[in-house]
């Protein structure tokens, strides 16, 4: 759709008008403090909306101002945090309320490349915040916003192509210039959670008169999927290691899956290791001395594309690693960014 396009006005009185009557007046759509804003936006990613609701109460309650946020301890956020997982949010939430603090006065930047500079906010997130702060219109596009906009446009490019991407921009720039910016990203998102999901509701589509996707009859094939990756098989070698009733974590920073989770130090190879070549492999990558590798079970898991063949291993060390670990006991994981395969090794012990 280009600007010229005589549908759009009434496209966009539309959008707004449905907005305006459908939309669920969440508490960070009460307010006009960007920290409230940021801290939703953060609490959004990858969370449910009735898990971040009783989050955002509960962080607003012990840390109601961003300075109040950048003095805290670190142990003292993550115990409120704990239980929502992704932990890296939460370090990075830390980081970014102590740079605004010191670099801004406690006040967010307005523009773009500062905003994109500080921990924790990539293009999105910027993006939202310049939009609802600062209502400075600016593309903050994800799965909702790309889907609604693709069908509209019925735009058949590979969901994962700069070409896609490059027009989705155009897009939402063209359609929102000159609406109030903050209710215009959020009549896009609404509609995308609520209306055109990935199968939409058509019939009650505010802006169906205007969507070439539903005219074309392509709904179902856009936003057209990236390519399937191809299935890898993998075989992932775990140690456990002993103190008590506590383990040795390490926190993942190696492996491009399950980054930043406390997992039991590892070796991934794409083929079965005989025990000496364990033995071997452990001393490279950990230089730990394994003593009588022991297999206790092997047990299957899938993180995205890949099929994880898990050995555990057991086994007697000749001395403590000096690994930089953690000893963790399992009641001491939910406070931990883990991965379900922790618990299930050890419910299998
Ligand atoms: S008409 Fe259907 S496909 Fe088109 S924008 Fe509305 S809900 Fe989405």
């Amino acid at each position: 759709m280009n600007s010229a396009d005589p549908q759009k006005t009434k496209l966009r009185r539309r959008l707004l008008e449905w907005y305006r009557k459908n939309r669920i007046l969440y508490p960070w759509r009460r307010t006009n403090d960007p920290y409230r804003i940021w801290l939703s936006e953060i609490l959004l990613q990858q969370t449910r909306i009735p898990v971040v609701l009783r989050y955002y109460d509960r962080i607003l309650r012990q840390f109601s101002t961003i300075e109040d946020l950048a003095r805290a301890d670190e142990n003292a956020f993550l115990s409120v945090w704990s239980g929502i997982g992704y932990y890296s949010r939460a370090g990075n939430m830390l980081r970014c309320a102590r740079e605004v603090v010191s670099l801004y006065g406690g006040k967010f930047p307005r523009n773009l490349p500062a905003l994109l500079s500080l921990p924790g906010i990539g293009p999105y997130t910027a993006g939202a915040l310049r939009n609802l702060c600062f209502h400075q219109l600016t593309p903050a596009i994800d799965g909702n916003i790309s889907r609604v906009l693709a069908r509209i446009a019925n735009d058949s490019h590979r969901i994962d192509s700069k070409i896609f991407r490059d027009d989705i921009k155009r897009m939402f720039l063209e359609l929102g210039d000159g609406m109030p910016a903050g209710e215009f990203f959020q009549s896009l998102m609404e509609l995308g959670e609520r209306v055109c999901l990935p199968k939409p509701d058509c019939p009650r589509c505010p802006v169906r008169f205007a969507c070439l996707a539903h005219r074309n009859g392509t709904v179902p094939q856009i936003p057209r999927r990236r390519q399937k990756r191809k299935e890898q098989t993998y075989h992932w070698y775990l140690l456990l290691i002993r103190k008590g009733n506590a383990y040795c974590f390490v926190q993942n920073n190696k492996r491009e899956f399950l980054k930043e989770s406390w997992i039991f130090p590892d070796v991934l190879k794409k083929r079965k290791l005989s025990k000496q070549e364990i033995t071997a492999a452990f001393k490279k990558s950990w230089g730990l001395d394994l003593k009588d590798v022991q297999i206790c079970s092997t047990l299957r898991h899938t993180v995205t594309f890949r099929r994880l063949h898990v050995h555990v291993l057991e086994t007697r060390l000749s001395r403590i690693p000096g690994v930089a670990g953690n000893w963790l006991q399992e009641c001491d994981l939910p406070a931990y960014h883990t991965s379900s395969i922790t618990y299930k090794v050890l419910q299998n012990l």
